[in-house]
Formats: structure tokens, sequence, C-alpha cells
């Protein structure tokens, strides 16, 4: 095999056989379908011009902003009809439709005599260019911008709305990339599974495929010669989109990923190895009803309350007894039960208007989640005292514990005004720093959580956010795995636990893989608790930790993760 890591290669298996491609699988599960793709794109201006008479130029105006108007309130609408991320993205792209920067830039063009569609576009492009020029995550807002240009603009020219169809038959959507709204409003029942060309681990698209549950696979080379209407089978596992192929053998692996499926249905917790070791499956959260899916999907508490998702676009700081509230909601959810709530992790990929720096040249270097507390500490107490009264509010014994630090003296000052109002203190390992050194911080905290999501992206020195190099943010790079193991028998010498709480633990197979390596706790998208804890049942401590050996062995994530499926399916 090559080294790449996406592309076209023949099917290990049968050298003659159909056409696989492969990228980064996302979520697990095998569908099958013909090929669907998202509407074509909506016709834009092609005459760019000041061409509107004067006299018009207020009605004008007026049918651009109900345009925009009717997008926003469409968006709205089927946030409203959503839940979880996916009723967040869409009210963030029904927000955009509203902004005031955006809508005021086009009122400027039409002020100077553009049409409507004109002004649309060219304030648009000013954003993008805006955003895309800040990089990282504001680069990302720049789909969101596309997005919302297109969509006004097929609303003032009666063209259909663009986005996903809505097949008959379940199909299989094949993409370049998803706006986040497409994603957000798919419906499981008529699209069975995804595959983008574009797209990373930690996308838009493989997050909302997650909470839906929807085998997916991003960063696939070749997708575009597919033709629509083509049968693929898209295998969430391994990784692949197989096209065109054998009728029986594709029905075969639907049907034992269904099988599988069935399994994960009658998970009930609480997580162990077939053995009985026991690992405890989390949920991460973002607030009260979030805490109540994790309950419905047998997790045994929740392994990262990401606080900052409740207070995006804020401008003020909320009020201690707000905070209070939304905590309190939290830990009442699991009662007696363990819950991991995170400090505030605003900057860069979750920027937060009353806490974060709004011009950094690199805000994923910059001043982002402990490192907010250096320029205005009183957001840090405050939010700690939030967390007990909370605690005491509904007699919970919370873990806290701060993202995106950086060195021992950091940790020790957390620590210390955590274990000032009776709780429990540790720290993310985001930063390597904090992998490379856990002994040391292990002497000022009672635990250790990892967020492979950001210390892949500080491991690799890779965007987790750019799509080119998805590959690069692989949480099976063995770097990566590298410091995990470190981290992890670091935690094993002191006796204290060490946590896994980014996308890695949502993938069943690198969970065995994770455990054998010491992890005492996985914490992952509450859709993603039965397939891990399923997944573990199945296999003991012993071939766990030949799993681990392999996987830590391997060149690459491609080969770390034949060889780990090859251990687990001998043992
Ligand atoms: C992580 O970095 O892995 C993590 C869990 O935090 P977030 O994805 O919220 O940055
Ligand atoms: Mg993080």
């Amino acid at each position: 095999m090559t080294s790449t890591p996406t592309g076209t290669r023949p099917a290990a298996e049968a050298p003659s056989g159909p056409t696989v491609l492969s990228g980064t699988p996302v979520v697990p599960g095998v569908a099958l379908g013909p090929v669907v793709r998202p509407v074509g794109a909506v016709e834009l201006p092609t005459t760019p011009g000041l061409s509107v008479p004067e006299a018009e130029r207020a009605a004008e105006k007026d049918r651009f902003t109900a345009a925009a108007d009717a997008v926003a309130e469409r968006l709205a609408g089927r946030a409203a009809a959503a839940t979880g991320v996916s009723a967040e993205v869409l009210n963030t792209t029904a927000q955009l439709a509203r902004d005031r920067g955006l809508l005021s830039t086009v009122e400027q063009r039409i002020g100077e005599g553009a049409s409507a569609e004109v002004a649309t576009v060219g304030a648009a492009e000013q954003f993008v260019e805006l955003f895309t020029s800040l990089g990282g995550v504001m680069a990302e807002r720049a789909t969101d911008v596309r997005d919302v240009r297109d969509r006004i603009v097929a609303e003032l020219t009666g063209q259909g709305e663009p986005g996903v169809p809505m097949p008959e038959t379940p199909s299989v959507l094949l993409a370049d990339d998803l706006a986040p709204a497409d994603t957000a409003g798919l419906d499981p029942t008529r699209v069975v599974a995804l595959a983008t060309r574009l797209g990373g681990a930690t996308s838009h698209t493989a997050i909302i495929a997650r909470q839906l549950g929807l085998p997916c696979v991003v960063g696939v080379g070749g997708l575009s010669d597919v033709p629509e209407g083509t049968v693929v089978l898209v295998d969430g596992e391994r990784g692949t989109v197989t096209v065109d192929p054998d009728p029986q053998e594709a029905a075969a692996r639907v049907a034992a990923s269904a099988e599988a499926a069935a399994a994960l249905a009658g998970y009930r917790g609480p997580g162990a190895t077939r053995d009985g070791h026991p690992v405890q499956v989390l949920a991460n959260v973002q607030d009260g009803p979030g805490a109540q899916a994790a309950v419905a999907a047998h997790a045994e508490g929740v392994g990262l309350l990401r606080t900052e998702l409740a207070f995006f676009g804020r401008t003020e700081e909320p009020s201690v007894e707000e905070q209070a509230g939304i905590y309190a909601a939290v830990f009442a959810a699991f009662p007696g039960g363990k819950v991991v709530l995170r400090t505030l992790d605003a900057g860069s990929d979750k920027p937060l208007p009353f806490a974060t720096p709004p011009d950094e040249a690199n805000p994923a270097l910059g001043v982002r989640g402990l490192r907010t507390a250096r320029r205005d500490p009183g957001l840090l107490t405050h939010q700690l005292d939030a967390v007990a009264q909370a605690a005491q509010a509904t007699g919970s014994a919370p873990w806290v514990m701060a993202p995106m630090v950086a060195t021992v003296a950091e940790a020790a000052d957390f620590a210390a005004q955590v274990r000032a109002r009776g709780l429990t203190p540790g720290v993310m390992v985001e930063v390597p720093s904090v992998a490379v050194l856990a002994d040391r911080f292990l002497e000022h905290l009672d635990f250790l959580s990892i967020g492979t999501n950001d210390l892949s992206q500080y491991t690799l020195a890779a965007d987790r956010l750019s799509a080119d190099l998805a590959d690069l943010t692989d949480p099976w790079q063995p770097a990566l795995l590298e410091l995990v193991r470190a981290t992890a028998a670091a935690g094993q010498r002191v006796g204290k636990p060490v946590g896994v709480c980014g996308e890695a633990a949502a993938d069943p197979m690198l969970a065995c893989v994770l455990v054998g390596m010491g992890i005492s706790s996985l914490s992952c998208a509450a859709s993603s608790v039965a397939g891990v804890g399923a997944r573990l049942a199945t296999v003991d401590l012993a071939t766990c930790r030949r799993a681990a050996e392999v996987a830590l062995a391997a060149a690459d994530p491609q080969s770390a993760r034949a060889a780990v499926r090859e251990v687990l399916a001998a043992g």
C-alpha cells in the first residue's frame, strides 16, 4: 500500500474487485445505498455593477431584508425541531443571516446602486476574505458565510434552497464538504451514511454524523469521480467507501454491522472489559438536557462538561447565579455519580466575546482556556464559586479541571483554588508539556483528562479544523498514542485516574487500545457511549494490552488500525 493518507486503492481481498476509496473513519457502522449529492450550486449574479436607480433603492433594501429574514426564519424553524449540536449549528447559521455587520454592508452596497443579489455576493465576499485571512476557526466561519450567501441569493432569485436532498430511497450522501446547516438538517432515515472529500475527525460533519449515529468517513480521495446513483458501501470503522460492491458481500457486511448495532442497544453499563476490568464510560455534555441524554444513553456520568458552550455569543460574563443554575442541572442528572466540569475553554475554536481577545494573530496558541484568567482572574474565581454553589445545592462532589494548561505552576495554582472550595482538582492534557511531565503535574492534582483533539493539534502542529491536515490530527497517530501511554503510566504509578475525553474516546476500537494503556475512563458523545461500552465488553484486558502494544509499534494510523483489528479479532 502507498503511504498516502487517503486515496484509491484496489480492495486488498480481491485485486480485480470493486474500487475501494479510503479516508479517515469517523463514525462506525456499515451502510449501503445509491449516491446522492448536495443540491446543485446556486447560480450567483455574474454582472456586478451599480444598476438600481436611486428611487428604487429603498424597495431593493426591503427585498433583501425580506429574503434574509425568510432564510433566518427557515433555519431557526429547523433549529427548533432539532436538538443538541444540530440545533446549535442551525441557530448559528440563522444568526449569521441576521448578522448586523453583514446586513449593514449589504444595505450600504444597495445604497450605492447594487442590486440585492449583487450586494449580497459582494458583502459576503468581503467577510469571507476577512475570515479566511484570520485563519483557524474564523476560516471555518467562511463556509457559513458562503452558505448564508447562497441561501439569500436563492431566495431572492427564486432558485431552490441549496443543501441536502431528501431522497426517497435510503441513500449515501457524498460531498466535497458539507455546510454545517446542511449536516444539521439531515434525516437519518433517508441519508444512511456520509462521506466527504474534505473535513477532519473534528469537523462539523463529523460531530453531527456522530450525534446522528450515521456511518461517516471524511477526507476520502477520489469521491468526486463517483457518479450520482452509483451504489456504494460506506464502512465507518475501516474508513472505506466501496464503489459498486459485490451485492452479496455488501449485504453480509451491512447485516453484521446491524447485528453489532443491536448488541449496542442492549448496553446498560457500567463499563468493563469482558473479564471485568472496570472502565468508566462517561459522556461529554454541555448542559442539563445534554446530561439527561447521557443518562438515557447509560453513561455512568459526565467526563467533560464543556461549560463555555452554554455561553456562546454572550458579550457579558454570566452571573454566578446563572452559571450555578446551569451546572446544578447537570450535577442533578447524576446524583452521587461522577461529573467532571471543565472551566471555560474560551478562545481559539470556541471564542467567547466576554472572555476572548478579538485580535490575536494565532488564537490556537494564544490566550485561551485557563490563560484567560491571566487577563481577568475574576472569570475563573466567579466560575469556581458558581461550581461550589451548584455542588452545595445538589449535594454533589464534582471534579473540576482546567483546559489549556501548560506548566506545573499553572496547575498548582489552579488546584489550590479548586481545593479551597472543597472541590477535586485536575487538568486537561492538551499541551504536550503536560504529558511529558505528567508525574510532576500529578503531585498537585487528583486526576488528569486527556483531550486528544487538542493534544493531537499541538503534538503534530496541525490545525484541528484544517481539512487538508486531517491525516495529521488522526487520533491513531503514533506520537499522540505515545503521549497518552506516558500519561496513563504516570497515573498508574501514583494510583491517580487518567481519562480520555477527546474524540479518540468515541472510537470503539481505539477505546480498547486506550484501556490497554491504562486509561481508566473514556468520555465521548452520548450517542457513542453504547458503541464504546459494548465493544469493551467483548474483549479482555490482556487483549487490550496487546492491542495497545501493536498500535504503539505501528508506523502510521492506517497500519495501527489494521494491526489492532487483527489483535481484537483474534482475542
Ligand atoms: C480536546 O481537546 O480533546 C477536548 C476534549 O476539548 P475540546 O474539543 O472542547 O477542545
Ligand atoms: Mg480541547
